[in-house]
């Protein structure tokens, strides 16, 4: 069944270096997808990714949204008013025209390499109560799949990518969900969506509670290829859950992930980036059974069969556009091009001295240089 052309916004996409812009637009275009959401990433080389995806939306303004990514420098520099710095921080990015923040702190890979503090720390409040205030729009990946933790069920391919974290030296993953909701008691009304279901795709039932008891918050549905798993274990009881939170799933699919995360020289793969497209539209739009007739990064080995859920069209609508809009608007936010240049001259003075004062990190400003004069003329 050839699905009908629909709106869509891929409400998460990664865009590691401002050369992929023709990769990445001719993959969406010819899947029919015309509207994204960029989240920017810390880059230890590079600082931040910011600029990049500044760039594209640049060339493409009414189209991507961009999240952007804390710099996450003040944690090295000045970790005691971290928070303060990141407070700031935010309305520094939403005066270039970024139309929220992307947070992978919760990573719990990230924690270990980076000294972010407890997220419930009072160190972040002044952070945490800044984006609140504001109503300002958080993506925010927290943990991974349990199965990560767990020795014996840990996946060999995740275990190849060093997300491995049962040996002691990572944070656990239910001290973070404590640290978060710690956050959201005093926040209730925070508006964040978490990545990739919250990493509670097994635990339907406790998702929901936390659904209900914060008004504002949303899951994503980009894989974590253990969501779909955990998905066609009970059909049933996955409909069921889509149906009641229809209002609160945002449609993405990581495409871009595999160029961030292993070479991004060669570009976005339209092969790799039309499997996750065919996982997500597949268990969303099929009725029953459906395996991939594309091979995805991360997505383990190609005979899964995954089990859809068949929603019906206006439920689609919600999750594939309309919860995006109202989670961060209709329309992304104009760019300004002379606070992007600034910002990249502060980026370009701050990764060099990175550089010096932190061996190994940082000391790559091709990229940010390169954005930097595109915004000039
Ligand atoms: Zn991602």
């Amino acid at each position: 069944m050839k699905p009908r052309q629909r709106k869509i916004i891929d409400g998460h996409i990664h865009f590691p270096h401002f050369t992929h812009q023709n990769s990445l637009i001719s993959i969406l275009r010819g899947a029919g997808i015309d509207n994204l959401a960029v989240v920017c990433t810390p880059d230890e080389q590079r600082l931040s990714l910011v600029p990049d995806a500044l760039h594209l939306k640049g060339h493409y303004p009414d189209q991507v949204f961009v999240f952007g990514g804390l710099d996450i420098s003040p944690l090295l520099i000045t970790p005691e008013i971290a928070g303060e710095v990141f407070a700031h921080y935010v309305d520094v990015l939403m005066g270039l025209g970024v139309d929220g923040i992307k947070m992978i702190e919760g990573k719990a890979e990230i924690r270990k390499r980076l000294p972010i503090p407890d997220f419930d720390a009072p160190v972040y409040a002044p952070y945490w109560a800044k984006l609140a205030n504001d109503q300002i729009p958080l993506i925010f990946h927290v943990n991974d799949p349990e199965e990560f933790w767990d020795p014996d069920k840990v996946p060999a391919w995740a275990r190849e990518m060093g997300w491995y974290y049962g040996d002691g030296t990572y944070i656990d993953n239910e001290t973070q969900y404590r640290q978060v909701l710690n956050v959201l008691d005093r926040h209730p009304d925070l508006r964040v969506t978490f990545a990739h279901f919250f990493f509670l795709s097994a635990q339907l039932d406790r998702l929901g509670t936390y659904l209900d008891r914060y008004p504002n918050m949303h899951v994503d549905l980009t894989p974590g290829i253990e969501m779909y798993t955990n998905f066609s274990a009970d059909p049933q009881k996955t409909r069921d859950f889509f149906l009641q939170y229809q209002d609160r799933i945002i449609y993405g699919t990581d495409i871009g992930a595999r160029a961030l995360l292993t070479d991004h020289t060669a570009g976005i793969e339209p092969e790799e980036s039309l499997a996750r497209i065919e996982v997500v539209r597949g268990f969303l739009e099929n009725e029953g059974p459906f395996k991939l007739t594309h091979a995805g990064f991360l997505f383990g080995g190609p005979e899964t069969t995954f089990h859809g859920i068949g929603l019906p069209d206006d439920v689609l609508d919600k999750i594939y556009y309309q919860n995006f809009e109202r989670f961060a608007g209709q329309t992304p936010h104009p760019l300004n091009p002379e606070a992007i240049v600034e910002e990249c001259e502060r980026l370009e003075t701050l990764i060099k001295a990175m550089g010096a004062f932190q061996p190994g990190m940082a000391g790559d400003v091709s990229s940010v240089t390169a954005v930097k004069s595109c915004f000039s003329r």
